[in-house]
C-alpha cells in the first residue's frame, strides 16, 4: 500500500473538534487505499504558554529542562488523536519522539535528527494500524528528551517520510498552499501551485515560517516531494520538488520578510587588518549568529561597522560591542532593534539584469529608507524600519506583479 505521511499543525489540531476533524481526513485517506502515519504539534498557543511558564519560574531554564517541558504538548494531541481514530472504529496507535526511536544529537532545543528506527511503525502499519508521531521531539543516545526548534514537526513529518520512504510528505496547516508573500500581511498574495526546493529553502530562511527550514533542507536532500495543504479546505496545494518542469517561470517568485531582526553599528574604529574579526569575534564566542554585515569607510582612517543580529540576542550584543568599542577605542555604538528584513526571492534573477533596481525603484517610490542591502544568486534583501514591513512588501508584490500568474517566455 501506498505510504502517506501527514503532518498536521497547531491550528489544525487546536480543538477537540478539530482533532475529530483530522480524524475523518487520515480515515479518507485510510479508505482510498492509503497506509498513513501522523505526526502532529501541540494545540496552537501550548508551546508558548509552556514557554511562559519557564520564564516565571526561572530567569535561564537549562536548555535540557525546557525540553522535557516544550516536549508535552505534543504528547497531548498523539494521544487524542489516536482516540478520536479509535471512536471512529479507525485502528490507531500513539508514540512519543523517544518511543519510536527518533534519535538526534544533544543540542536542547534545536537538536538535529541522528536516526529513525522505522521497526516498530512498520509493524504497526503492517498491523493495519494508523500511527501517530509526536512531532518536534527526539531523544539523546543517552536517553535524554530533546526538541528540534521552534515549527520542528515540519521536520518530524519530512524524516520519517525519508525514513519510510513515503509516496509524499503532506504538511496540512491553516493555509491552502505556499503563497507569493505570507497572505495574512498581503491580501493579494497569490497560491503557487509549485515551487522549488532551492526557492522553498530560500524563503523558509529569509523569515516565511510556513515550513521549518530544516525540513526543506532534510527534504532536498533525501528528495521526499513535500506538499503544503489546508486541513480545513480541500485542493492540491503547493509541491515542492526539484523538478523545474511546470514550476512556474517567474523572475520572482516571493517575498519573505522576518520581524526578528536588530541591527547594531560601531562607529569610528581604527581602520586596520583584523578589524572585522576583533569587532566580530568575540560576538561569535557569545554564540549569537551575525546575519548581514556592512562596513563603510570614513576619509579619516576610520571605519563603521554594522551588521545584524536576532532580536532575542540584541542586548546581549550591544553589551558586548561596547565593550569591543572601549578596548578598540572606537567612538560609538548605535543600536536599532526597529527593524526588519523584507526579501525577494527567485531563480529567475540568474538570467535577468535589473530586479535589484526595479526592487530600490518600487521602495523608493513609497519613501521607504533603505538601511542595509544584501543579495545572493536567488534572493536580494533589505532592511527597513519596522513600520514600513507592510508597505514594502505590499509594494514589492504590486512591483513584480505577483498577484498575476507569470506568462510563459
Ligand atoms: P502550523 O501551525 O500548521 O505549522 P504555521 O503557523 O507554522 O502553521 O504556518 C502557517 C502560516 O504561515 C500561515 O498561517 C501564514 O500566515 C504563514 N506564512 C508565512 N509566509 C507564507 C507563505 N509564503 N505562504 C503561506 N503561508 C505563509
Ligand atoms: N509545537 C512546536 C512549536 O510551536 C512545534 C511545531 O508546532 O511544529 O514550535
Ligand atoms: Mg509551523
Amino acid at each position: 500500500m501506498a505510504l502517506y505521511v501527514h503532518k498536521y499543525g497547531g491550528t489544525s489540531v487546536g480543538s477537540t473538534e478539530r482533532i475529530k476533524n483530522v480524524a475523518e481526513r487520515v480515515i479518507r485517506a485510510r479508505q482510498r487505499g492509503e497506509d498513513v502515519v501522523v505526526v502532529v504539534s501541540a494545540m496552537s498557543g501550548e508551546t508558548n504558554k509552556l514557554v511562559a511558564y519557564a520564564h516565571e519560574v526561572q530567569e535561564r531554564p537549562s536548555p535540557r529542562e525546557m525540553d522535557v517541558l516544550l516536549s508535552t504538548g505534543e504528547q497531548v494531541t498523539i494521544a487524542l488523536l489516536a482516540m478520536a481514530l479509535e471512536q471512529k472504529g479507525c485502528p490507531a496507535i500513539s508514540y512519543t519522539g523517544w518511543q519510536v526511536g527518533i534519535v538526534s544529537d544533544d543540542a536542547h532545543t534545536k537538536a538535529r535528527i541522528e536516526k529513525i528506527d522505522t521497526d516498530r511503525i512498520q509493524a504497526d502499519l503492517d498491523a493495519g494500524r494508523v500511527v501517530v508521531v509526536a512531532g518536534f521531539q527526539g531523544v539523546t543516545a543517552e536517553g535524554d528528551i530533546t526538541t528540534l526548534g521552534r515549527g520542528g514537526s515540519d521536520t518530524t513529518a519530512v524524516a520519517l517520510a525519508a525514513a519510510l520512504k513515503a509516496e509524499e510528505c503532506l504538511i496540512y496547516t491553516d493555509v491552502d498552499g505556499v503563497y507569493t508573500t505570507d497572505p495574512r500581511v498581503e491580501p493579494r498574495a497569490r497560491r503557487l501551485d509549485r515551487i522549488t526546493f532551492e526557492e522553498m529553502l530560500e524563503m523558509a530562511s529569509l523569515g516565511s515560517k510556513v515550513l521549518q527550514i530544516r525540513s526543506v533542507e532534510f527534504a532536498g536532500k533525501y528528495n521526499v516531494p513535500l506538499r503544503v495543504l489546508s486541513s480545513f479546505a480541500e485542493g492540491g496545494g503547493t509541491l515542492i520538488s526539484y523538478e523545474e518542469n511546470g514550476v512556474e517561470k517567474a523572475l520572482i517568485s516571493g517575498i519573505a520578510f522576518n520581524r526578528d531582526e536588530a541591527k547594531l553599528t560601531i562607529l569610528g574604529v581604527p581602520d586596520r587588518p583584523g578589524i572585522a574579526h576583533k569587532i566580530l569575534g568575540p560576538v561569535a564566542d557569545a554564540n549569537i549568529e551575525v546575519d548581514m554585515i556592512v562596513q563603510n569607510m570614513a576619509d579619516d582612517q576610520t571605519t563603521d561597522f554594522t551588521f545584524t543580529v536576532h532580536r532575542n540576542e540584541y542586548p546581549k550584543a550591544l553589551e558586548i560591542l561596547r565593550s569591543t568599542c572601549e578596548e578598540l577605542g572606537g567612538r560609538q555604538v548605535t543600536g536599532d532593534d526597529k527593524i526588519v528584513k523584507v526579501s525577494i526571492v527567485g531563480v529567475g534573477m540568474r538570467s535577468h539584469a535589473g530586479i535589484a533596481s526595479k526592487m530600490f525603484e518600487a521602495l523608493a517610490r513609497e519613501g521607504i529608507n533603505i538601511r542595509m542591502i544584501s543579495t545572493s544568486e536567488i534572493k536580494i534583501s533589505v532592511v527597513v524600519d519596522e513600520k514600513y514591513l507592510e508597505l514594502a512588501v505590499r509594494a514589492l508584490h504590486d512591483a513584480f506583479g505577483l498577484d498575476k500568474a507569470p506568462v510563459a517566455e
